[in-house]
């Protein structure tokens, strides 16, 4: 069981954020914010494979203004990315967001903070102090390890205090940074140091295999601490697969509350069926959006002989050991009949949405 680090509650328009919510996933829109018609058809495929909160990057008026259109149209809360210009903050809460994320590196100045801060007050709006390695306040910072971690959580702690002198404490901290150790560090450091809630991630994490990767390490490091209230994947692709990326980090922690774990074999030797073309299509299956899956979190095996395959499965709430082009179908512990192997996904599909 993983303990979870005591912080304040934060909402984000519905969403529950730390104070003992269920960790969150969030993504972010890649299309320009002032195409109302594409970024609603993208949030609604994200809406729909789980993502719970979607941020919006506003650059300019138009794009602020823009916000009032998109949540007319979408479902969950909206965040407004916010850089350089403090006014598309108040532009932003006034079209609708439901938090601001605000960057120190760039956003800095006292007047600026306090006119933001006053607005997101009478709105009840939280703020993300979003720190990014790439974008460190002061000068640039080029230190590595330790040093570099430091000094995000000193960027935080310093831009924190502005925000408390205003009696302002709805408040989200981020300190992402591309490297994997370095964001693991900034967060354990700033744990120790506020009860603010966080937003996890690995910034400019790559794209597929290694941004899933990273991502994994680094988030999944934090999480199985109890560190982190909220997650974004962020991958140099579709956004679609950042929703999933999380997914899976979640539920591979048992932090999801719903979801299918899967546990299959690399398979041997011993492995008389085509196991990877039965777990490939089993999970390409689950991660479509239309795929109902039950209300709670399920582990199946998929195992490819009698070595392990028995075991995994009676532990599993349904699962598969394998024979000769057969298998032993084992629900809640117990071996109930033998399937076919070109049977295994369709009555896996079949058991799991009855369960
Ligand atoms: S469960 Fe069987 S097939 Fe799979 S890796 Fe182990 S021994 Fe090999």
């Amino acid at each position: 069981m993983i303990t979870r680090r005591k912080t304040r509650q934060i909402k984000v328009g519905s969403v529950k954020i730390g104070g003992g919510a269920g960790v969150s996933i969030q993504s972010m829109t890649k299309t320009d914010t002032r195409n109302v018609t594409k970024i609603v058809a993208q949030v609604k495929e994200l809406e729909k494979l789980g993502c719970e909160i979607i941020r919006v990057a506003v650059k300019d008026s138009e794009a602020a203004k823009a916000i009032r259109k998109i949540k007319a149209k979408i479902n969950i809360p909206l965040v407004a990315d916010i850089h350089f210009r403090y006014n598309l903050a108040i532009e932003s809460m006034n079209s609708g967001a439901d938090k601001i994320r605000l960057n120190p590196g760039n956003i800095k100045t006292k007047e600026d903070i306090a006119q933001v801060v006053k607005l997101a007050k009478k709105k009840k709006i939280p703020i993300r102090i979003g720190v990014n390695s790439g974008s460190l306040p002061g000068m640039r910072q080029r230190l590595r390890g330790a040093l570099n971690s430091e000094a995000m959580v000193k960027a935080a702690s310093n831009y924190i205090k502005l925000f408390e002198a205003l009696n302002f404490h709805d408040i989200i901290v981020s300190l992402k940074a591309s490297d994997v150790v370095t964001t693991i560090d900034a967060y354990r450091r700033m744990a120790k140091v506020c009860n603010y809630p966080f937003h996890l991630g690995i910034t400019a994490a790559g794209a597929s295999e290694c941004g899933i990767i990273k991502s994994a390490v680094g988030i999944g490091t934090l999480l199985a601490e109890g560190i982190g209230d909220t997650i974004r994947v962020s991958l140099t692709g579709q956004p679609e697969e950042e929703v999933l990326t999380a997914k899976g980090i979640l539920t591979s922690l048992g932090l999801r509350a719903s979801g299918v774990d899967i546990i299959s074999c690399p398979t041997c030797g011993r492995c008389e069926v085509d196991l990877v073309k039965v777990v490939n299509k089993l999970t390409e299956k689950l991660s479509t959006a239309n795929c109902q899956l039950p209300t709670r979190p399920l582990k199946v095996a998929i195992m490819g002989c009698v070595v392990n395959g028995p075991g995994e499965a009676t532990d599993a709430d349904i699962g598969i050991a394998a024979g000769k082009k057969n298998g032993t179908l084992f629900k809640k512990g117990k071996a109930v009949r033998k399937i076919k192997e070109e049977d295994f996904v369709k009555t896996l599909l079949k058991e799991i949405r009855n369960l």
